[in-house]
Order: C-alpha cells, then sequence, then structure tokens
C-alpha cells in the first residue's frame, strides 16, 4: 500500500449539502421568471424545470447561470441570487473537523463540477483549507468529472494517482471516474443504503479508510 500524500474532496453533497443550489435552481430563478414575465410561481417553475429538462446536464449551458438569464430573458446580476443564498449553505457537521486533522498531514483539494461563482460562496471560510479548487466547468471547459479531468488535476498537483484519495458521493464522477485511474476513491452513501468496500456513510468513516491506507492511524 503506498503513502497517500493529497486527500481530494467533493464538495456538493460532500462538504456541503445541496440545499444553497436547490434553492438557486428551483425556487429563485423560477421566482424572478414568475416576477419578471407576470405568470404565477406554480407556472413559472414549470417552465423553468423544463427548460432545465431541455437543454440536460450534459451540455456546459447547464450549469451557467448567465446563459439561463439570457435564455429566460431575465434582467439583474445573477450574482446577487448567490449572494442572498449565502446564509443556505450548510456545511455537514462532521466536515469541518475533518478537515482540520487532515490538513497537517495532507494535501488537501476540492474537486468539484460546480462553477466557480457557486463554489466561492458555498465554501466561504471553508475555502482556506484547500491548497487547490477545482471545477471541472469553470477550469476544464468539462462537464463532469472525468477520468481524464483526474488525470490534469494529478499532473497539476504532481502527485500519482496512488498518491491520491478522494471522496464524493456520486457513484460515477466521484468513485468509478477516478478508481479508473488508480486514485483510492470512496463514494460516501450518507443514506446508509449502499454497501461495499469503498462505501463510507460520513467523512470520519473516509478519514479512518484514509489512515488505513496510510498505515498510520492517529492514536
Ligand atoms: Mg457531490
Amino acid at each position: 500500500m503506498g503513502r497517500v500524500e493529497v486527500v481530494s474532496f467533493d464538495m456538493e453533497g460532500t462538504i456541503i449539502d445541496p440545499s444553497f443550489s436547490n434553492l438557486i435552481w428551483e425556487t429563485d430563478i423560477p421566482r424572478l421568471y414568475a416576477e419578471q414575465h407576470g405568470v404565477s410561481f406554480e407556472a413559472a417553475r414549470d417552465h423553468v424545470l423544463a427548460e432545465y429538462r431541455q437543454v440536460g446536464d450534459e451540455r456546459p449551458e447547464w450549469y451557467d447561470v448567465g446563459y439561463w438569464f439570457r435564455r429566460l430573458e431575465l434582467s439583474g446580476d445573477w450574482r446577487e441570487l448567490l449572494e442572498r443564498r449565502r446564509g443556505a449553505c450548510k456545511v455537514y457537521p462532521e466536515a469541518r473537523g475533518v478537515l482540520e486533522r487532515l490538513r497537517g498531514r495532507y494535501l488537501l483539494v476540492l474537486t468539484s463540477n460546480t462553477i466557480k461563482e457557486f463554489l466561492e460562496v458555498q465554501l466561504g471560510g471553508l475555502s482556506g483549507f484547500f491548497a487547490h479548487i477545482f471545477s471541472a466547468p469553470s477550469d476544464f471547459g468539462e462537464v463532469k468529472k472525468s477520468p481524464e479531468f483526474y488525470r490534469r488535476i494529478c499532473r497539476i498537483i504532481g502527485a500519482a494517482p496512488e498518491e491520491v484519495a478522494h471522496v464524493g458521493d456520486h457513484l460515477k464522477f466521484d468513485y468509478e471516474a477516478p478508481r479508473q485511474l488508480g486514485i483510492h476513491a470512496y463514494y460516501l452513501d450518507r443514506s446508509g443504503e449502499a454497501e461495499g468496500r469503498h462505501v463510507v456513510r460520513d467523512l470520519v468513516e473516509f478519514e479512518r479508510r484514509v489512515e488505513l491506507i496510510d498505515g498510520s492511524p492517529q492514536p
């Protein structure tokens, strides 16, 4: 077993719960549409969600709030929506403690498929824990975290995949893709339904796995 040098985290669903994004996409944008186009919130929401589906999450525009403002003919600065929801960013209870313990021993990085503008608001006071913050859409123009995304990250931080541990709540993008490359990836399932060697239920369990790979558990 090799020595782990770098610990990588997904963000939404891993460090921060997804309520912030959900509010922006499913409440705030429809509400703005209702106000500016003079329709009911329900009608606006139906319309906006149908538009999202039409574009689909495989296309980069799906992640681009500016694009949606243009497409839905909304006026105003979309960044204000993010600022107004700053208070809705909820950090999972064990996350800060895990980051505090791990940061002295490993290089911590954040690898997310959220756009930079969201990341900045969502991370708030946690950004200082990370030596690097990578956004697949903003930094590499990629829609999802592919094996190539992880390969680029390893190259940038100068680490071999075997020296990296990663955790995230998406089976394909946080587990299968990095595993393909040889990264010690763990699938975070907070519901506790999934089972398997590489499944963890919270970040404390992930922390223990990293120490086991590393062969040097903390006393
Ligand atoms: Mg996630």
